[in-house]
């Protein structure tokens, strides 16, 4: 049964707060999850859950994959560890960066730098981004321009980088070189008679703004998720991303796309950047990439700014960072195997297929009196709830209503994100129309039991 908790509404399984992450013990009852199989997951008593959020929005391929693990076991056997470090490397994760080249045509790319964690690619972001500017003469260009809700990882910058109150407050973060801008949440934040083109204009002019108070000499790049995950699952509105390169162009700033939760098809393209024509300079890939089989991210970096960073006549020297995991054989043998199935299996095919019957199957409860908004788009979707259909009129935060709904969910066997009154769902891509259907039927009834328990 779900009790109250200080900070976090309601304690049940896996419904602790979002950062409870890493603490491993068992003073908290955790949901200890033994073994998966496709679109299911079974915890240490046998009981079966359909996983809706894909692990961590990561495991595109659903469990057991044998193709994945063929790959990780024949590169384990034949070299398990080597490192990327002073212009040694191992084949795999040569073979990798060109395939990701490759696989990236939202714009050309130029080159890859490997990291094991959406933070860590993200982080790197930064000090590659300050070392380019060093290099060109320009150190005054240092600051980055982030967006409040935004989710780009947990280290002290990437925590720095999110527009979470959470990662910020009692962290003394964000680091001051990072600002924040708009969330572009239509729904909830959209003046009276407001279009969405009307806002993403005043979301564009409201970033011109921060921009010249800051002097555009001093900022070096922003940063967003094509479509806000761990946020609450937040689309862009229209010719939003038109109107904000616009500015950026028109200020020399670069764009960094983090597609740590939107690339390999979760949309329904390959890229986020595909979706919205998106031109970055910088992209952060990780989960997907392996199908979260191995512990990989990446970077990628335009070829102008790569020129920069390998160019001889580069007075700084080399670009000193990396990790000792950066590009493990093991993990980029396994990521190759995975881009492989999502080409032969024409991923982003099957996503489109199945989307609406996703989309439309759940979004078909937006009528409850306790939804505000339920939003999403190909495999990735998020419901907000809220009193009298209104943004302005959350529910208590001690009655925890998505804390309630998550535990519904869990005691039916489907697992869900929480984070306050929002939830979100992103199933594996390898959905069935009959594990569809039981998403949406179990979201269903996991509803009905919350409007009941916050009558009482
Ligand atoms: N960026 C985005 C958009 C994410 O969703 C996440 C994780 O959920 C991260 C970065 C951080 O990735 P990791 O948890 O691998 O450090």
């Amino acid at each position: 049964q779900a009790e109250p908790t200080e900070e976090i509404g309601f304690k049940g399984h896996g419904m602790l707060a979002p950062f409870t992450a890493g603490w491993q013990s068992t003073d908290v009852n955790p949901l200890v999850i033994d073994r998966s199989e496709g679109a299911y997951v079974y915890d240490i008593n046998g009981k079966k859950y359909i996983d809706a959020l894909a692990g961590l929005w990561c495991t595109a391929l659903g469990g057991n994959e044998p193709r994945l693990v063929k790959a990780a076991t024949e590169q384990l056997n034949k070299l398990p560890f080597y490192h990327s470090f002073w212009n040694r490397t191992t084949k795999p994760s040569l073979d990798l960066a060109n395939e990701i080249l490759k696989m990236f045509t939202a714009r050309e790319m130029g080159k890859v730098f490997f990291a094991n964690s959406g933070s860590e690619a993200n982080d790197s972001q930064v000090k590659l981004v300050w070392y380019y500017n060093n290099a060109l003469g320009r150190p005054k260009k240092k600051k980055f321009i982030a967006r409040s809700k935004s989710y780009h990882g947990s280290t002290l910058i990437a925590a720095s980088l999110s527009g979470l109150p959470a990662l910020h407050q009692k962290f003394d973060l964000p680091a001051p070189f990072v600002l924040h801008t708009d969330c572009p949440h239509y729904w909830r934040f959209h003046l009276p008679d407001e279009t969405e083109e009307e806002f993403s204009t005043r979301l564009a002019n409201n970033l011109e703004s921060l921009i010249i108070k800051e002097g555009p000499e001093t900022i070096a790049a922003f940063i967003a998720e094509p479509v806000m995950g761990a946020g609450g699952v937040i689309l862009p509105p229209k010719s939003y991303f038109e109107k904000i390169q616009a500015v950026l162009k028109k200020y020399d700033i670069l764009l960094i796309a983090d597609e740590v939760i939107t690339a390999f098809g979760r949309l329904g393209t390959m890229f986020g950047c595909d979706k919205y024509d998106i031109k970055p300079d910088l992209v952060s890939i990780a989960k997907a990439l392996s199908s979260a089989y191995m512990p990989i991210a990446a970077i990628l970096v335009s070829p102008e700014i790569a020129d920069v960073i390998h160019s001889e006549s580069n007075k700084l020297g080399s670009f000193a960072h990396g990790f000792t995991y950066s590009g493990h054989p093991v993990s980029c043998a396994v990521a190759i195997e995975a881009l492989k199935i999502y080409n032969e299996r024409n991923i982003t095919k099957n996503v489109n297929e199945i989307a609406p019957r996703f989309q439309e199957g759940i979004k078909a409860f937006s009528g409850s009196p306790i939804i505000g908004e339920t939003r999403g788009l190909g495999l990735i979707l998020g419901t907000e709830f809220v009193d009298n259909k209104s943004p302005n009129d959350p529910f208590p935060a001690e009655w925890g209503v998505g804390s309630i709904f998550g535990a519904e969910c869990e005691k039916r066997g489907m697992l869900i994100r929480v984070a306050g009154d929002s939830i979100m769902l992103s199933p594996p891509l390898i959905m069935t129309p009959g594990e569809v259907d039981e998403i949406v039927s179990k979201y269903g009834d996991a509803l009905e039991a919350t409007e009941e328990r916050i009558a009482e």
